[in-house]
């Protein structure tokens, strides 16, 4: 909606802190703009309130004034003061010479919202006290006189036009804080999607492992369900890399990964254990059915196709059994693992004990 009052600056993007500043400045100056132009008719036309009608008029052009300003400069500092400082100045005018007719005190209410949205809880406190303290002299002024405020049409205008500007105002604050809340948790789960994944294959990393493994073990323990773990490590990597260079290993390294985890069942736990290893703990699952399924991983990679490349991969296969930690099954496996690479490579070998 009137997309031709409100410009974007490049040094406030949408994600900067002044951003919403900015949409506060627009959007007040458009509402003082419209307001002051409307009430400056009513009171020549309608109203005959000629001193009231040259206020509103003065700020109708204060505000043009700042716009024009602010298209120009995108100086959110100078804008967000003069825009607290007309609010406060039309309103001290207004006060002062129409007093509490019409309930013309109401309007005190909208100036914290504008002035600690704008210029900070310090001075935003500090204006506002100011401004209300303002007032209260005014409204004691007339209590020592006996003054008897007056109500007409205008009183009407008032009472609507602050609570209109007061609901917007919320209005605007929930959105800014809505905004805000959404902005910080997606960075948060982008932050913990990062921390828990490996940036080269985009499976689990070790880190995401561990917590795994220590939440299965302590399952385990709890439940006494079978808990089985495998290592897997690509056989002579290293040739692949001093042949074909190091990129194109790593290469090699995302499709092989890719490969697994589709291979995988959905309940099963796969991470990027170090350089050419991976690690997959299988839940529930007892180690005769584990070395069914870790076999059938090894053939799928080794009747693959990596990168036009054939890979194999051998494994070791550790149970869990009660009692037993997290690194004493990383432990069994790993030993296992260096007993399928003794036995000739891309085979899977189980622990006994
Ligand atoms: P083995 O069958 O005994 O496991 O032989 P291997 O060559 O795979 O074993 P070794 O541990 O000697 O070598 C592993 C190689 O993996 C060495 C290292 O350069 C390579 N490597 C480790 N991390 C990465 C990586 O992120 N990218 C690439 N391209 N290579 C890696
Ligand atoms: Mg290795
Ligand atoms: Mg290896």
């Amino acid at each position: 909606m009137f997309k031709f009052w409100y410009k974007n600056f490049s040094h406030i993007p949408v994600h900067h802190p002044d951003f919403h500043r900015v949409q506060l400045i627009y959007h007040l100056l458009l509402f003082v703009c419209v307001l002051a132009g409307v009430v400056t008719a009513l009171n020549v036309f309608l109203l005959n309130a000629g001193l009231i009608a040259v206020i509103d008029a003065i700020g109708f052009f204060l505000a043009l004034g700042i716009y024009f300003y602010f298209r120009h400069s995108g100086n959110v500092a100078v804008a967000g003061w003069a825009v607290t400082l007309i609010f406060i100045a039309v309103l001290s005018a207004y006060l002062s010479v129409w007093g509490g007719n019409n309930f013309g005190i109401i309007w005190a209410t909208v100036i914290p919202p504008i002035a600690f949205f704008l210029l900070g809880r310090s001075v935003g406190t500090l204006l506002s006290i100011v401004f209300f303290s303002y007032a209260t002299y005014i409204v004691y002024g007339h209590v020592q006189a006996g003054v008897r405020y007056q109500l007409s049409l205008g009183g009407i205008l008032n009472v609507v036009e602050v609570l209109i500007a007061q609901i917007m105002l919320f209005r605007f604050y929930d959105r800014t804080r809505a905004d805000a809340m959404a902005e910080l948790q997606a960075s948060r789960a982008k932050l913990q999607r990062l921390a828990s994944t490996d940036k080269l294959t985009g499976i689990n990393n070790r880190q995401q492992f561990d917590r795994e493994l220590m939440a299965q073990v302590s399952d385990a323990q709890t439940t006494r369900r079978p808990l089985t773990l495998l290592l897997l490590d690509v056989d002579h990597f290293k040739r692949i890399n001093d042949e074909h260079g190091h990129l194109f290993g790593d290469r090699v390294l995302k499709e092989l990964a890719s490969l697994l985890s589709t291979n995988l069942r959905s309940h099963d736990v796969i991470a990027r254990w170090g350089g050419e290893e991976f690690a997959v703990l299988m839940p529930a699952t007892p180690i005769t059915t584990a070395m069914t399924l870790a076999e059938r991983l090894r053939k799928k990679v080794a009747d693959a196709n990596l990168c036009g490349h054939s890979v194999t991969i051998s494994g070791g296969l550790a149970g869990w059994r009660p009692g037993c930690s997290g690194e004493e099954l990383l432990g069994t496996a790993d030993r296992v693992l260096y007993r399928a690479k003794t036995q000739g490579r891309n085979t899977i070998v189980q622990s006994e004990d």
